[in-house]
């Protein structure tokens, strides 16, 4: 932590800071990133910048891009560094060129983020459902209605019953909102009001409750999902150690497609548990939501066979992504490019913007030698000058 500009609420940061030091750094202050994605206990500000990540909350300020003032990355061909501006059409944007660039085009070393106060106001409220589809309406509307919910999750009956202890035939829809400003308690009337419209009962155990205390608010379904969530990756590596295919995939896409595009990733997953000789159960959640669309992220869950489980996920992974791809969805919306999904990154990103990054990888690491075959092909080298 460089600097902390309380007056614009901006920090400069170096990148190879943890979550967990990032924010103690900023608490004195009373100021937060207010950034958690999943893998905050061991990720990095530059991690998050290099891979476009998003924060548990479902909309408004949870993305990284949305986060950063401006950025500092050395390439092999010179420093870049932008100027701090609250906005700017000058031009396309430095830092949305390298965000997400997965550390091709330069190594991030630090960057000026903007920081908010410390929420003080919280609300939680779950709310079930007994028919999915209007779980799902219910949720798009809350996402169009300008309420920006903290937490908009819905659970699928599988997820509600697996990771938040709650049988029901609909899903379960965490509602969740905070302010650093004011009580929270109309917003979450009104957002309670609109499930009720498509047939959802509230089961928090005590509604239309804001706390400035969130020690007591999250003891119902909503806090049992939370710390699901937490524990989530550790019981996945437990399991893995007893043969269990315990992993994740996720996408977002436009309202209109949601329906299509579940039923082919549900087709496609339970085609491919028969083929890999697997019992399976998939589940699926928002993560986010918006007022286009939702980002539905799914679990696997199925007993693979000892010593033959990472083939096994490669084809059942192989299936969704097919599946998710060709539905209009996105093959990622928060984990990333990397190496495993390069192959539907390739189709899904126009012609002319994938020449448009080889151009800016050979202007700014002729070599090739950061991240060779991360988000383009290693670039060709022919008499000293490369090519591709
Ligand atoms: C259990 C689990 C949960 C996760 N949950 C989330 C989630 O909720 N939200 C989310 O968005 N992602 C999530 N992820 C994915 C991942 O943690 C994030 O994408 C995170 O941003 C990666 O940061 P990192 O510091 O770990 O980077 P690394 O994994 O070390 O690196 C990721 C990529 O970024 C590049 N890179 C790293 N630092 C820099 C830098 N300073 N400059 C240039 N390039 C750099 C690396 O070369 C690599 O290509 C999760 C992953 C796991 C394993």
């Amino acid at each position: 932590m460089l600097d902390v500009d309380r007056t614009s609420r901006a920090a400069r940061i170096q990148a190879g800071i943890l979550g967990p030091d990032l924010e103690r750094s900023l608490r004195p202050d009373g100021l937060t990133l207010r950034h958690f994605p999943q893998s905050f206990e061991f990720s990095t500000l530059g991690g998050w910048l290099a891979t476009r990540a998003g924060g548990h909350y479902a909309t408004v300020y949870t993305h990284i891009d949305d986060l950063v003032e401006s950025m500092r990355l050395v390439t092999p061909a010179g420093v870049s560094e932008s100027r701090r501006l609250p906005g700017s059409g000058a031009g396309p944007s430095p830092d949305r060129a390298f965000l997400g660039s997965e550390g091709t085009l330069g190594v991030i070393t630090e960057a000026w983020m903007r920081l908010q106060d410390r929420p003080l106001w919280r609300a939680t409220e779950s709310v079930v459902f007994d028919v999915y589809d209007s779980a799902v309406a219910a949720t798009r509307e809350i996402a169009q209605s300008g309420l920006f919910p903290t937490n908009c999750r819905l659970l699928d009956p599988a997820e509600a019953f697996l990771n938040a202890g709650t049988p029901t035939s609909g899903g379960l829809l965490v509602l969740g909102f905070e302010s650093a400003h004011h009580p929270v308690d109309a917003t979450m009337a009104t957002a309670l009001a609109v499930c009720a419209d498509h047939g959802g009962r509230s089961v928090g155990h005590s509604p239309n409750r804001s706390t400035r205390d969130p020690a007591g608010v999250e003891d119902d379904a909503a806090g049992q999902w939370r710390s699901s969530f937490l524990r989530m990756p550790y019981q996945r590596d437990a399991l893995a150690a007893q043969s269990m295919i315990v992993e994740t995939f996720e996408t977002a896409c436009t309202w209109d497609r949601f329906p299509e595009l579940k039923a082919a990733v549900d087709a496609a997953a339970a085609k491919a548990f028969l083929e890999v000789g697997v019992v399976g159960v998939l589940t699926c959640r928002f993560t986010h939501v918006y007022p286009d669309g939702p980002a539905p992220y799914f679990g696997v869950h199925a007993a693979g066979r000892w010593g033959h489980t990472v083939e096994q996920w490669d084809d059942i992974k192989s299936a969704v992504s097919e599946a998710l791809s060709s539905r209009g969805g996105t093959i990622t919306h928060h984990h990333a490019v990397g190496r495993d999904h390069r192959p539907w990154y390739d189709r899904q990103r126009p012609e002319p913007f994938a020449r448009a990054l080889r151009g800016s990888k050979a202007a700014l690491d002729p070599a090739g030698i950061l991240n060779p075959g991360v988000l383009i092909d290693p670039l060709r080298h022919t008499s000293g000058r490369s090519s591709s």
